[in-house]
C-alpha cells in the first residue's frame, strides 16, 4: 500500500513563505494497492485535489473519493481536479448520508457560490451517500465510522488491503462528550475501532495543548489527543494533520521536536509525502 499526500492544512488554505515545507494545501489523501499503478482512492477533496492531477501523468482519474465531511476545506478542491475534470474521467464521490447527495454538495458548489454543480462537471460524475458501516471500494476494505466534530455529520475512514492499514481522522474532537482522561476529550469508541493497530494514522492535531481551551469548541483536537490515542490503540506511525492556518514550518518542526513518545513514531504530515507500507 502507497500513501500519497497531497493536502495537510485545516480550515483554509496556507500560501505564502512560512508554510512551503510542509504545505498550505487543505486536506487531500490518496491511497494506491500494491496493483494499482494509478491512485483510484481519495480521502477528502481540500485544495489539495489539485495536487493528485501531477500523479495521474495525463491520465484521467478513475476512481472513488470519500469525502470524511463537508467543511469547505474537504470540497473546495473537487471543481480543481483536471484529471476527474474532463470527459473520460469516471469519479464516484461518497458523502456521509445526509439527504441528496449531490443536492447536498451543491449548497456550497452552485451559483451564486461557484459557477456550476457538481453534477456539472465534465465526465462521468456519480454521488453516493455513506453509511456507517464496512464495505468493498476500489478493492480495499474500507469502514466509516461516525466520530464527533462539529457542525456536520463527520466520518472517520480505516481503508485496509489485507496486509497495511491507514486510518483517517482529520476532523475530530470528542470534548462535548466530556474531558476524558488528558483533558481533551473522551477516547471515542468508534475512533479507538477505527484506529486498532493501524500501521498510519492521519489525525486532527490543529492545536497545541496551551491553545485548546479557548479553541476546543471549535471541533478540532490538541496534538496531545493525537499522540495519546495513536498510543492507546496500539498506532505505528502518527502524521499530525490538519494544521492550524498560522502554524509555520518552524512551528510545526518545534512541535515535533517536543513530542517524545516510545509507542509510536509521530512526525507532522507534509505535502507531497510518499509512503510505503508496511
Ligand atoms: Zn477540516
Ligand atoms: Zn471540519
Amino acid at each position: 500500500m502507497r500513501v500519497l499526500v497531497c493536502g495537510v492544512r485545516g480550515s483554509t488554505p496556507a500560501p505564502g513563505p512560512e508554510f512551503v515545507r510542509y504545505g498550505g494545501n487543505t486536506s487531500c489523501v490518496a491511497v494506491l494497492a500494491d496493483s494499482d499503478e494509478l491512485p483510484r482512492l481519495v480521502l477528502d477533496a481540500g485544495t489539495g485535489l489539485q495536487r493528485l492531477s501531477r500523479s495521474l501523468d495525463g491520465h484521467p482519474f478513475r476512481g472513488s473519493i470519500l469525502l470524511g465531511h463537508l467543511h469547505w476545506d474537504h470540497t473546495h478542491g473537487l471543481p480543481f481536479f483536471p484529471s476527474g475534470d474532463r470527459p473520460d474521467s469516471r469519479v464516484r464521490v461518497f458523502v456521509p448520508s445526509q439527504g441528496d447527495p449531490e443536492e447536498v454538495l451543491a449548497r456550497a458548489i452552485s451559483p451564486p457560490h461557484f459557477p456550476i454543480r457538481p453534477s456539472q462537471l465534465r465526465g462521468e460524475w456519480t454521488f453516493e451517500s455513506l453509511e456507517p458501516g464496512t464495505r468493498e471500494v476500489e478493492g480495499f476494505s474500507v469502514t466509516a465510522l461516525e466520530i464527533p466534530h462539529k457542525g456536520g455529520r463527520t466520518f472517520g475512514y480505516r481503508v485496509s488491503d489485507g496486509r497495511a492499514t491507514v486510518a483517517y481522522l482529520s476532523d475530530h474532537s470528542p470534548v462535548s462528550l466530556g474531558p476524558g482522561p488528558e483533558g481533551f476529550g473522551e477516547y471515542h469508541e468508534n475512533a479507538m475501532a477505527l484506529l486498532e493497530g493501524a500501521h498510519l494514522l492521519l489525525h486532527d492535531a490543529q492545536h497545541t495543548a496551551a491553545e485548546f481551551r479557548a479553541k476546543a469548541p471549535f471541533g478540532h483536537s490538541a496534538i496531545d489527543y493525537a499522540v495519546g490515542l495513536a498510543e492507546r490503540a496500539g498506532v505505528r506511525r502518527l502524521l499530525l494533520f490538519h494544521h492550524d492556518p498560522p502554524r509555520t514550518d518552524d512551528e510545526l518542526d518545534a512541535i515535533v521536536a517536543g513530542i517524545h513518545s516510545n509507542a509510536v513514531k509521530v512526525e507532522a504530515a507534509a505535502e507531497g509525502m510518499v509512503i510505503d507500507l508496511p
